[in-house]
């Protein structure tokens, strides 16, 4: 590549706007519609080449942010797909549903509370019935929250809300799968930044990522045997409704600067990781490994 191609290239980087991201908050979940600026999931850009064609997969947390960037880049890539949502989320459902049969590929939606163990058992079911089979499983869903007050005001109900949703339903939806999943299939979690670089004011949070790791790793030590691969992308400070739905409005003005490429990354930067693991062909030989996009900051 020659000097001119590689400016041109670093030309059409995303950046944050000019003087930081507008101060802007909203209540859980968050809506992709109410985002300014509205994120890039790669909607005009992802190319596909068929490198998931015929996968079947579940992608929780799938209507919006990350899950909706991986959505559209695996139906892209040929593989049909499973959203579970919240659901209070079915217009962000609604709208990642339209990008995926834009494509001609298979979508089903499957809303629920993840934090209920008879509710993960549904999902799943319901995203097997629907696709006939699951051969990726993508842990995605997640919430967090920025906390201002002290410890000893950390409310059980919050505490509960981050453990069985980032925690516990990742382990349930993981055992409801395991029957559908042969040789050849995979797992991948979704990790943190914050298992590597903990804030404390995500004290609760920053724990969870770090035991997803964890997770992903004996997982990986578990199913290897059956040839089912288990990893994990931890990103960095990434554009979603998450963000503006659990940080103060200050923190958003500026989300992200303090990354080495100093800016925040867009969900579409993150669809590419998925794709790579959980194609047969290209990551057969990966597994309990984590992938960071993070804008440079180190996951080790
Ligand atoms: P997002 O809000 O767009 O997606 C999170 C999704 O989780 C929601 O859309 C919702 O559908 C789902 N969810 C939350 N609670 C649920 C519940 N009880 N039942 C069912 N679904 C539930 O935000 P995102 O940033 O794309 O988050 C996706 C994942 O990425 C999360 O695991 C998050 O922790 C992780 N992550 C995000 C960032 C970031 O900066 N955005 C950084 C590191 C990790
Ligand atoms: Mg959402």
């Amino acid at each position: 590549m020659n000097d001119a191609t590689v400016g041109a290239r670093a030309a059409q980087m995303p950046t944050n706007p000019e003087g930081g991201f507008p101060a802007q908050q909203q209540d859980l979940p968050g809506r992709t519609r109410d985002m300014d600026p509205v994120p890039d999931h790669g909607e005009q850009t992802y190319r596909g080449s068929d490198r998931l064609k015929g996968l079947r997969a579940l992608i929780t947390g799938g209507d919006s942010g990350i899950g909706r960037a991986v959505a559209i880049a695996f139906a892209r890539e040929g593989a049909d797909v499973a959203l579970s949502y919240l659901p209070e989320e079915q217009h962000d459902a609604e709208e990642t549903a339209s990008w995926v049969r834009e494509t001609a590929q298979t979508v089903v939606l499957c809303p629920g509370d993840l934090t209920d163990r008879d509710t993960c058992r549904d999902v799943v079911e319901n995203a097997a019935d629907g696709l006939g089979g699951i051969d990726v499983l993508v842990n995605n869903a997640g919430v967090q929250w920025a906390r201002d007050e002290g410890l000893e005001d950390l409310s059980p109900e919050r505490i509960d809300r981050v453990l069985k949703t980032n925690l516990y339903a990742l382990l349930w939806l993981t055992q409801a799968a395991l029957p559908h999943l042969h040789e050849g299939a995979s797992i991948i979690n979704v990790s943190s930044i914050q298992a590597y670089q903990p804030s404390t004011s995500l004290l609760d949070y920053a724990a969870t990522k770090a035991g997803i790791n964890n997770f992903t790793v004996n997982l990986a030590a578990e199913l290897g045997p059956k040839g089912i691969r288990v990893n994990a992308v931890a990103p960095g400070p990434i554009w979603t409704p998450l963000q503006p739905a659990t940080q103060d409005e200050e923190k958003i003005e500026a989300f992200g600067a303090d990354t080495p490429l100093g800016r925040a990354g867009q969900p579409a930067e993150c669809a590419s990781a998925f794709v790579f693991l959980a194609a047969p062909s290209e990551a057969s030989y990966v597994s309990g490994t984590v992938v960071g996009v993070t804008g440079g900051k180190p996951v080790f």
